[in-house]
């Protein structure tokens, strides 16, 4: 595998109802690079992500009004958006929320509280498989 050269840097989109979450990722991902949006609610993301044009979505599975597998099934179903890597990043890690957040439309998940010398490692493999 080779080093991916990009004129422009990845764009991230990063749905969170946590504030400190939010920074968090944000802080991590910026210093790898990444040029992060954030959205702290479904209904926010789905307005964003046409002008956004992410590599990378970032769900959230627990957020108010709609839950991160309800914002993903919407964002898999919106024109344009089929094939963008969509990764949960959930404390929801029981048996069953991996199948459930690939049914509903995830490549993955990434398990909270994030790792930070890991995660950006974690982010990019889904941006590789991507472009394998
Ligand atoms: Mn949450």
């Amino acid at each position: 595998m080779g080093l991916v050269v990009r004129a422009v840097p990845n764009r991230v989109l990063y749905v969170e109802d946590n504030p400190e979450n939010m920074t968090l990722v944000k802080r991590v991902l910026e210093a790898e690079g990444y040029e992060v949006w954030g959205a702290p609610n479904g209904p926010a993301a789905l307005q964003m992500v046409r002008q956004v044009q992410p590599d990378l979505i970032l769900v959230d599975i627990s957020l108010p009004a709609m839950d991160g597998y309800e914002v993903t099934t919407r964002l898999r179903a919106l024109k344009g958006q089929a094939q963008v890597p969509i990764v949960a990043v959930t404390a929801n890690v029981m048996r069953g929320d991996r199948e459930r957040s690939l049914a509903a439309g995830c490549d993955g998940y990434i398990p909270k509280p994030i790792d930070v010398d890991r995660f950006p490692e974690q982010v990019s493999s889904f941006l590789s498989r991507k472009l394998e």
